[in-house]
């Protein structure tokens, strides 16, 4: 068991409020990643969970018990932080092995078994061959994955990973990632992940928790995140290149409802944002669509949105194409494939899919449909 409950937390460091009220509640077993920019509140949260750092307000509970002031060592949680400490004077294999040694009796290990565990995991970080030398005879990357082993090795009610990652180069991450969620399948250990790199949230997470100055701006799964956006800061911060705002003003349309006047053209207000617009009396938002979602065409067709091309960026098996629409406003086209070869200044047609687009006000960032 390992649900981990954080009821109201506020952290306060001197004048900055670091985490501003965060409830969250990670369920048993979950991969659960906390994404956001840099200072959002992250590490905090994430030390919070592990006793490093006590709340000024709200509670901590793990499985049902609150652990707000325990010490970390009676938290039975395992981390893993940027900034990882290994014992210079042993051995990679000793460094592992340490959390075991240090509670084998309670755990009821035999030596036997401790090696079996250790190597077990440093195969699975690739750092098999490591075993006998010293932490300074290491590159970086290499001593980030014995601190993550050690970790690991352990089968605590919670992992709490702190950018386990993020010393790693591009492929071997990438690997990494691949079986660090496997592990976490395989074990169904509570986890905790923190990452300010959005496509590594989406590719581990089972839900994820977006962070933005000390608060939760939305939870959901990958795909939740992704296609349902409650904010313009999930919007954006979510996706590569990130979901397209167009600035609209709200006008009089032609039949009950309010019209959309967007750059280059207008289209009337669908129902339910109707309401919240009148409601509220908003009068400008943004009209936001991810870049898969609007297909190009040299070839205009009713209701086409007339465009010119800006620029065309290869991503190898696709293209972003950018487009200008109305004076000054670029829209990012995702492409599969180019069926025509799309030069800067070509004439081109864009249909969005109106079923996917989002509506934000524009003075508060939410969602109104
Ligand atoms: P990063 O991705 O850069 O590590 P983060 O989202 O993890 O960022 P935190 O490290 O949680 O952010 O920091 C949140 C805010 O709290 C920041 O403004 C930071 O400067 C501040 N902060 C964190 N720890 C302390 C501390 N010990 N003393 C004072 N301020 C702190």
């Amino acid at each position: 068991m390992g649900e981990v409950f954080l009821d109201g937390v506020v952290k306060r460091f001197g004048r900055v409020t670091a985490v501003n009220g965060v409830t969250l509640r990670i369920r048993d077993g979950e991969f659960f990643v906390l994404l956001g920019p840099s200072g959002c509140g992250k590490t905090t949260t994430l030390r919070l969970i592990a006793g490093l750092e006590f709340p000024d307000e709200g509670r901590i509970y793990i499985d049902g018990e609150d652990v707000t002031y325990k010490d970390p060592k009676d938290r039975n949680v395992a981390m893993v932080f940027q900034n990882y400490a290994l014992y210079p004077h042993m051995t990679v294999f000793d460094n592992i092995a340490f959390p075991l040694y240090m509670r084998r009796r309670e755990l009821g290990l035999t030596k036997e078994e401790i090696r079996k565990r250790v190597v077990e995991v440093a195969r699975l970080l690739r750092i098999d061959d490591l075993l006998n030398r010293k932490p300074g005879q290491l590159s970086g990357g290499q001593q980030q994955r014995v601190a993550l082993a050690r970790a690991l090795v352990r089968r605590p009610r919670v992992w709490l990973m702190d950018e386990p990652l993020s010393n790693l180069d591009a492929l071997l991450r990438l690997a990494m990632r691949a079986e660090l969620k496997k592990l976490q399948k395989d074990l169904g250990i509570t986890t905790v992940y923190v990452t300010h790199d959005q496509a590594e949230a989406m590719s581990m997470a089972d839900r994820i928790a977006v962070m933005n100055e000390g608060r939760v701006v939305q939870v959901g799964s990958p795909e939740d995140v992704y296609l349902e956006p409650r904010h313009v800061f999930v919007a954006t911060f979510i996706g590569a290149p990130p979901m397209n705002l167009i600035e609209c003003k709200i006008v009089e349309g032609v039949g009950p409802n309010p019209a959309l006047e967007c750059p280059g053209f207008t289209r009337p207000l669908p129902g339910d944002a109707a309401r919240v617009v009148e409601a509220r009396g908003i009068k400008s938002v943004y009209l936001g669509v991810r870049p898969e979602f609007i297909a190009i065409s040299k070839a205009e067709t009713p209701g086409s949105i007339p465009g010119i091309v800006y620029v065309v960026e290869p991503l190898g098996s696709e293209h972003v194409v950018n487009v200008n629409i109305g004076e000054d406003t670029i829209l990012k086209v995702k492409v599969l494939g180019l069926r025509e070869k799309l030069r800067p200044g070509d004439k081109v047609y864009l249909n969005i899919d109106w079923s996917k687009v989002k509506i934000f006000d524009k003075a508060t960032g939410e969602v109104l449909a």
